[in-house]
């Protein structure tokens, strides 16, 4: 079944100085909900390799812990993914494990950027894939952040 996370660590000293400020997570989890382990981050994954600058983006915004980047193939005229820059699988995985302030850091983050792209008004849409039957191709968590025009129903009507 491979390694299970906490038996591996964070993972977040060994994918580069930008993700050590995190700390020790294990302080701040929430007490009194069910813990699942979850698979190892992979530190070779395409949005840790943009965080450690081995692949470029088209980046939209950057602080001390969140990275914003134009999607390669955007399913919208504005198609922005957030990222985390501490070492986390998915939504769940960050839900798990990330401290209070991580958490409100990644959503005010997702926020003011879209403020940044100047879409806050008329709107738009955030969305994060987790796992299989979400669709998630990158086991770091994102955000797609879409906008620039009416965007419709949530999931294709057949899927209902
Ligand atoms: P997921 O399906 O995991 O929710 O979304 C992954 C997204 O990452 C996809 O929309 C895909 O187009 C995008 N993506 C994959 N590789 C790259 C890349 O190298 N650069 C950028 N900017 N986006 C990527």
């Amino acid at each position: 079944m491979g390694r299970h996370r906490r038996d591996a660590g964070s993972g977040v000293g060994r994918v580069g100085p930008a993700l050590r400020h995190l700390g020790d997570r294990r302080k701040s989890r929430p007490q009194g909900l069910i813990w699942r382990s979850v698979m190892a981050y992979d530190e070779t994954n395409v949005f840790a390799r943009i965080l450690k600058g081995e692949i470029p983006c088209r980046k939209v915004h950057e602080d001390e812990h969140i990275l914003a980047f134009h999607d390669i193939n955007p399913q919208a005229p504005v198609h922005v993914l957030v990222i985390p820059k501490g070492a986390y699988t998915d939504w769940d995985d960050f839900a798990q494990r990330a401290s209070e302030a991580e958490i409100a850091r990644f959503i005010r983050g997702v926020a003011h950027v879209g403020r940044l792209l100047g879409v806050d008004e008329p709107g738009y849409r955030v969305m994060s894939n987790k796992g299989v039957n979400g669709g998630q191709e990158v086991p770091h968590l994102h955000v797609h952040l879409f906008a620039g025009r009416k965007l419709g129903r949530m999931v294709p009507a057949e899927s209902v």
